[in-house]
């Protein structure tokens, strides 16, 4: 064929034919043999599942890149994307289900992906992109919040399923130079980590010092396996005030985990950690059974409102262990309330109801927690059997100052008693706040106006006669216009 090139073998050796010695050469076609090596090397460099570099030709081209340095001036961008839910697709669906999604989210990879770079499948549901030649940093962040926003997509079973997966993905740029590159794969690694922890399907460039703060969380992770045992935690209670009755008719209960070197910790920075790596089941047990141990002797006939994280709440046992707390512990379970949030409710809807049904059937009532930070779709909320719901301290703190703010709990409480809820205000701070929110519709209040969270020997000191005239007087100029 004219234009083509035959890849050919020359062979020739020096034979006796009729007593004359002469040279014979042939020319081997050689196209069959190089085909089957190529493929044999594209077997061994790429995966089977999904055609793309495999982790072997990955580690070859970036060991390349590091020891040589790379075109001098340039930028070489490391994009590692680990898929967010595909363990819960496998064990659902099953492993077709899952070779599938693995099967479209590459091929998503290897769309976005620019024609100069690696995508590759580093095993199970990582993946990486390697990027030489790049001018700027920001087009690493550019095709990692496509790559986001992509896999994201909802992907269509065999049997017609949709699932979605999503992915985090970490990014890292070096310079081209060797010292640089070398750093590539442990500071994309980082950032894929700070990632999953920003709360997953989203991406992360990594930033000087971010391995100090991921040092820092390794270090409480650890501890943290121990600190259950060690009985390193403890439970404080806010007092929650009702204006129809004049006086604390539950508490929350907060927990505090006394690090034995670095003192108090608060929740916020432990608990996400707990939900991460599953240590909030055993944790949030033993809270749920405090909690119910204390509304027994300490809390003066009042209730008590317990957390519930997400993670447990998806926990398969989750009604059973609440179930066990109140047995175990023999409290009236009318006396306990649990705070959920309205991301559980969002999920998996026909479960969150179930559950929720159920956990009525024990006895116990159940709040939203932090309402109008999440979704903020009042559209759903009659569809749910809530019985409170706990309007979060942002817009409480806004209200005066923000008519957004004010129309929000409004509408909130409004809708709320409309649908038989007992609104309560978070993080109530001041008198004015007090007043707007009762003027308003607000039944309950909780904040460091009428008590901070206690540890439960101060309990019997709390001022109960003070925290009933501060609502007095809180509730006087609305008593005076409805006169
Ligand atoms: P949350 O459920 O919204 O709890 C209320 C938080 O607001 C508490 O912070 C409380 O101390 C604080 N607070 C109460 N009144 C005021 C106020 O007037 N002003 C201000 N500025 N803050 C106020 P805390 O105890 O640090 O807890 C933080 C978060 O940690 C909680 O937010 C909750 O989401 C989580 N948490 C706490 N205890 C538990 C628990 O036992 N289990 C679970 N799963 N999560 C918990
Ligand atoms: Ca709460
Ligand atoms: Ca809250």
């Amino acid at each position: 064929m004219a234009g083509n090139r035959i890849p050919v073998e020359m062979r020739g050796r020096e034979v006796t034919y009729h007593g004359v010695r002469s040279r014979v050469g042939c020319i081997v076609d050689l196209r069959e043999r190089k085909d089957a090596e190529n493929r044999i090397r594209h077997l061994a460099q790429h995966d089977a599942l999904t055609s793309l570099a495999n982790r072997a030709l990955f580690n070859e081209k970036l060991a390349a890149l590091t020891r040589t340095g790379g075109p001098a001036g340039g930028k070489t961008a490391l994009l590692l994307i680990d898929l967010d839910r595909f363990k819960n697709i496998n064990d659902i669906h099953g492993h077709p289900a899952g070779d599938r999604v693995i099967q479209v989210s590459a091929k998503r990879l290897a769309e976005l992906a620019p024609e100069t770079s690696l995508p590759s499948r580093l095993g199970g549901d990582e993946f990486a992109i390697l990027m030489p030649g790049l001018a700027f940093a920001a087009q690493a962040a550019d095709l990692a919040f496509r790559i986001v926003s992509t896999l994201i997509l909802p992907i269509t079973l065999d049997d017609g399923t949709q699932v979605r997966v999503g992915a985090s993905v970490g990014v890292s740029v070096a310079e081209n130079q060797s010292s640089e590159l070398e750093r590539l794969v442990s500071r994309a690694d980082t950032a894929l980590y700070q990632a999953k922890h920003m709360g997953r399907n989203t991406y992360c460039l990594y930033e000087p010092g971010m391995d100090a703060q991921l040092e820092k969380r390794r270090e409480i992770e650890t501890d943290l396996a121990e600190a259950l045992e060690r009985g390193e935690f403890d439970l404080h209670f806010q007092p929650r005030i009702s204006i129809a009755a004049r006086r604390v008719v539950s508490y929350e209960a907060l927990v505090r985990w006394r690090h034995p070197k670095k003192g108090l910790i608060s929740p916020a920075d432990f608990i996400p950690i707990a939900e991460q790596n599953g240590k909030i089941i055993a944790i949030g047990e033993w809270i749920l059974r405090e909690a119910c141990l204390r509304v027994r002797s300490e809390l003066g006939g009042a209730r008590v409102s317990v957390n519930v994280s997400p993670v447990q709440f998806r926990q398969r046992n989750f009604v059973e262990a609440v179930e066990a707390a109140i047995v175990d512990t023999g409290i009236d379970p009318s006396m306990l309330e649990l705070e959920i949030t309205e991301g559980i409710l969002i999920d998996d809807d026909k479960r969150a109801h179930r559950i929720l049904t159920e956990l009525k059937r024990l006895g116990v009532t159940v709040a939203l927690d932090d309402f109008g930070t999440g979704y903020s779709s009042l559209g759903y909320l009659g569809r749910f059997p809530v019985d409170t719901i706990k309007i979060d301290r942002s817009f409480v703190r806004d209200m005066a100052k923000s008519d957004t703010a004010m129309a929000i709990v409004r509408a909130i409480a409004g809708l709320g008693s409309g649908l038989g809820m007992t609104i309560v205000a978070e993080g109530v701070e001041t008198m004015e706040e007090a007043r707007l929110l009762a003027h308003i519709g607000c039944r309950e209040f909780q904040g460091f106006l009428f008590g901070r969270p206690t540890p439960v020997a101060a309990i019997p000191g709390i001022d109960h006669e003070a925290i009933a005239s501060t609502l007095e007087e809180c509730l006087a100029p609305a008593l005076e216009e409805a006169a």
